[in-house]
């Protein structure tokens, strides 16, 4: 086993848990470091396997199968934050596991979530938690409407939510997502959706990258900007705002926060994700070091690379059929940087790719939204 605060040596192994796109650019990035990775996931031939020097295909509830794997990498990581507490503890006192457990379990309900995020010292928006029907009355009555109801676990791009606009909207939704825990929220009119990433590394040392305005189409994420139009107050307490979470979370690894953007400047914490995000993929192209080597450097006990952004960029997702048939286009272009993920079936709704339009240094912000994807 590795010393807890020794970095790995040149050609030592990293697990990782999870076998889609972020694992596969995470394996990726190791690779350039002189690290190997494992990979361990239910799906065969899956996009980080393609790309790693070793695979285990199993379930994460099998014990025997992760106790080989734990026996075989040096530190375990993910690239999804909904591992199963059952996976995590047989893996435990075997192998260090970046980000631990803790950061883990906060990540995966939204009630731990945003009472963390408030200890942290980052606002929420109100919320209460909703565990009946007439607790959601009570929710409403103190929150007001609209207002968004959420399962409290396993959510994400926008499933497992209802948005509640007249009282009579709250017993269906109640109906349609009960008897999962839920939380009510108030609606938040955003001007806009924002999110950044920061790492921590084993030394302790927090690095913050520009923070970045998301657009969604569909509940999927569809084009990040980078960096966010944000007046310069916004933009600092934005970055400020995932270092304290970083912090807060005794963090080995890298993180994501979602945050709304009101009206009047100021930011609302959202979601918390203890991986490498979407919304991060801009810095493949636009940073000397990328989002996905800060995690390998995290979790290997590097020191940190800098989060200098050397270009503006707008990153567009490749999303299902209408991603496959841009891809010809976009990777003959000059201006772009694409990445595909290996994935064989383009279905509806599945992210197979993305595209980085690359723009010089604060070009950015003297564009409209239509100059800056210009055909992207
Ligand atoms: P989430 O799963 O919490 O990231 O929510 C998915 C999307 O739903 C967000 O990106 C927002 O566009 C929207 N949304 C979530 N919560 C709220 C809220 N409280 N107020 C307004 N929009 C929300």
């Amino acid at each position: 086993m590795t010393r807890p605060d020794a970095a790995l040596p040149l050609g030592a192994t990293i697990g990782i848990l999870g076998g889609g796109q972020l694992g596969r650019m995470s394996a990726m990035a190791a690779a350039r470091l002189g690290y190997r990775c494992h990979i361990f996931a239910p799906e065969a031939d899956s996009p980080a396997m393609q790309v790693s020097a070793a695979a285990t295909v199993a379930a994460y509830e099998d014990v025997e199968a992760l106790h080989r794997f734990a026996a075989a990498v040096d530190v375990v990581t993910y690239e999804f934050e909904n591992v199963p507490a059952t996976t995590l503890a047989a893996l435990e006192g075997r192998v260090p596991c970046r980000p631990g457990p803790r950061a883990l379990a906060i990540c995966q309900d939204r009630v731990a979530e945003k009472r963390f995020l408030a200890e942290a010292g980052v606002p929420v928006a109100p919320w209460r938690p909703v565990a009946s029907l007439a607790e959601l009355e009570g929710a409403i009555a103190a929150i007001g409407l609209p207002a968004v109801l959420k399962t409290t676990r396993l959510g994400y791009d926008g499933r497992g939510q209802a948005v509640l606009r007249r009282p009579e909207d709250a017993a269906p939704a109640f109906e349609r997502l009960s008897p999962k825990p839920l939380v009510l929220e108030a609606f938040v009119p955003f001007a806009a959706e924002i999110s950044g990433i920061a790492a921590r590394g084993l030394d302790g040392a927090v690095a913050s990258y520009d923070a970045v305005e998301n657009r969604h189409r569909h509940h999927i994420l569809d084009l990040s900007f980078a960096p966010a139009r944000l007046p310069a107050g916004a933009a600092r307490a934005a970055r400020e705002n995932v270092a304290k979470v970083a912090v807060a979370l005794e963090l080995v690894g890298l993180v994501a926060l979602e945050m709304f953007l009101l009206p009047d400047g100021s930011l609302l914490g959202n979601e918390i994700a203890p991986r490498p995000h979407n919304s991060g993929h801009w810095t493949m192209d636009a940073c000397p070091c990328s989002q996905f080597e800060q995690h390998i450097r995290a979790v290997a006990g590097l020191p940190l690379g800098p989060v200098t952004r050397h270009s503006d960029a707008v990153m567009r997702n490749l999303v299902g059929p209408e991603g496959l048939a841009a891809w010809p286009r976009l990777v003959g272009r000059a201006d772009v940087v694409a990445h595909w993920y290996g994935k064989l079936e383009a279905k509806p709704g599945r992210k197979l790719g993305h595209a980085n339009r690359l723009l010089p240094l604060g070009a950015l912000a003297g564009l409209d939204d239509a100059s800056a994807c210009d055909g992207l």
